[in-house]
């Protein structure tokens, strides 16, 4: 009888869905996934489980899912060594990101994993993700460095969950945090890069947070016009836009388009600037077309991904009522590791 255990949450995704007889895929449920993988009876301790009602494709996610399993890992915390919650990918980053900032001064591991192809596959990719990502859930019995913090494992890679995009819809190596270096990487051995691991800073606490999407995002696109933007900027349907700019946070300088975002600002609607690359920051004073943002009180996001940039407004959204520049100073605060203190530091 092993008297340490790891808890696995599982939510669904396509490491644990069969193929129906039309060929397309569909979540079964977690006791199937166990027997397919009895390597999980090989570990120094026990695995124990717990599952949503109804495991879903990760496309039907909903925010009260980041509640309800950020509210088992508190309730659990005591009892486990650490928790891997078995997720599908295509909503990985954001509830990584959610499970951040539910779950803030963690001491264990809660690690985030899926698969590309089916558990029931031959050249299924689920295997390995599972039972290296329990590795490092129940790291302290096995001599591994704890890794305190919400990350998402995949393809040999361990990535900080808020700092993660999936990259990929058909590679095995889905994932990636191009902002942030690497936590760890499972070869013959897993090689973890400690000074890149968050330390313990605070003590555990969980409170539950309803995220409200009083948001809206805009992706520019040479040829935009004034009329679209104003469609969506001047919408009372959100609080905040994020608007998804070129390069290091640039946008057109028409005066037509300007006006427009000039016009959201004044009216107390924060325009979050992220921009379309995936790596890099956005500094809204590199060019005269950013400078123009800057000025008119659209906030830089800096080094934030885009699904870091939504959750972390949605959450703030939940924490206290809107009010224009309390949002703006709150959002440029780091959270959970989400944004570089270089970048926090200057605002
Ligand atoms: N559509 C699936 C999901 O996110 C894809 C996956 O798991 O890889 O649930």
């Amino acid at each position: 009888m092993k008297d340490k255990s790891v808890l696995i949450l599982y939510t669904g995704g396509t490491a644990g869905m069969v193929r129906n007889q039309d060929g397309a895929l569909a979540p079964f449920n977690f006791q199937q996934i166990q027997d397919l993988l009895p390597e999980i009876h090989r570990l120094p301790f026990a695995v124990e489980h717990w599952a949503v009602d109804k495991p879903i494709d990760s496309s039907n996610l909903k925010p009260e899912l980041w509640n309800q399993l950020a509210e088992v890992i508190h309730e659990k915390y005591e009892h486990h060594l650490g928790f891997v919650v078995l997720h599908g990918t295509d909503t990985m980053a954001y509830t990584a990101t959610a499970l951040s900032f539910l779950l803030q001064g963690l001491s264990k591991p809660v690690i985030l994993t899926g698969a590309q192809l089916p558990i029931g596959d031959i050249r299924t990719d689920a295997k390995e993700n599972i039972l290296t990502a329990l590795e490092i859930a129940g790291a302290a019995n096995l001599g591994l460095p704890v890794v305190p913090e919400v990350c998402i494992y995949f393809d040999y890679a361990l990535f900080r969950g808020n700092r993660s995009s999936k990259l990929s819809s058909d590679r095995f190596e889905a994932f990636g945090s191009p902002n942030y270096p690497k936590l760890a990487e499972a070869g013959t051995q897993i090689k973890f890069f400690q000074p890149f691991i968050q330390a313990v800073d605070q003590p555990f606490t969980f409170k539950k947070v309803t995220f409200i999407a009083r948001v809206a995002t805009l992706r520019l696109f040479p040829g935009i016009t004034a009329a679209h933007l104003k469609a969506i900027l001047s919408s009372d349907e959100w609080d905040v836009v994020i608007l998804q700019t070129y390069g290091s946070g640039n946008a057109p300088s028409e005066p037509s388009i300007m006006d427009v975002f000039k016009h959201a600002t004044q009216s107390g609607k924060v325009i979050i600037n992220i921009s379309q690359c995936h790596s890099g920051r956005v500094v809204q004073e590199a060019y005269e077309v950013g400078r123009q943002l800057s000025e008119i009180g659209v906030l830089g996001g800096f080094d934030l991904t885009m699904e870091a940039a939504l959750v972390k407004t949605m959450y703030l959204l939940g924490q206290e009522p809107f009010q224009t520049e309390n949002f703006k100073q709150q959002f440029a605060r780091n959270i959970a590791g989400e944004l570089s203190e270089f970048a926090s530091n200057n605002h």
